[in-house]
């Protein structure tokens, strides 16, 4: 069966607030637009699978169990909004990390490409077909390192990721967007031109 696109989603600043470290689903906040714009992919069909760098668990602020409750909240709240993720990924580890378990250059860490190839691999997705949205430098090298099309958010640290791009030490995205909203309709036109919906 041939592969179909979709949306890799950064979390922290890109669908909800990042103050930090994001490890008490009691605080997590939506950001605006992020439930409109998940809505809206959901709507035409795409699936949406997010990718998170979650290094609070090697540095000790967390455990697995934890993430994996922020996302079942996470997923909760926007349900209630109409909106669903098709699957989480998170990457635990941090080649510096404080826990000696997690003290590891994983390959799954982004910019490196570890999630978004297996996320790809088990839901039938072609990354090549597909859009990498976020808010850091991270996620527009690791749309770049799997030939997606990369969506720079301007919530979360975008700005000062924007400003990386223009004195060029972040790889510049095939769009900007201001939130999710404006990102979702850009996938959108931009997989019509290319005949993919
Ligand atoms: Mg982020
Ligand atoms: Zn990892």
């Amino acid at each position: 069966m041939e592969k179909r696109p979709g949306v890799f989603l950064d979390r922290d600043g890109t669908i909800n607030e990042d103050f930090g470290y994001v490890v008490d689903p009691r605080r997590l906040v939506l950001l605006p637009k992020a439930a409109e714009g998940i809505k809206l992919l959901g709507e035409f069909g795409v699936p949406i699978v997010v990718v998170s760098n979650q290094s609070a668990v090697g540095r000790g602020y967390c455990t697995e169990e934890d993430v994996e409750e922020v996302n079942r909240a996470l997923a909760s709240l926007l349900k209630e909004r109409g909106a669903k993720v098709d699957a989480f990924y998170y990457c635990p580890h941090h080649p510096e990390a404080r826990v000696p378990a997690y003290r590891v250059a994983c390959p799954f860490r982004k910019p490196e490409p570890g999630m978004v190839l297996r996320a790809a691999s088990e839901h039938g997705i072609d990354p090549r077909k597909s859009y990498v949205v976020g808010d850091m430098h991270s996620d527009i090298k690791l749309g770049r390192r799997v030939k997606a099309r990369t969506v720079l958010v301007l919530t979360g640290h975008g700005e000062e990721t924007l400003e990386m791009v223009k004195r060029k030490e972040a790889p510049r995205p095939s769009f900007v967007a201001k939130d999710l909203v404006e990102a979702a309709w850009w996938v959108l036109e931009d997989m019509d031109r290319r005949g993919l919906i």
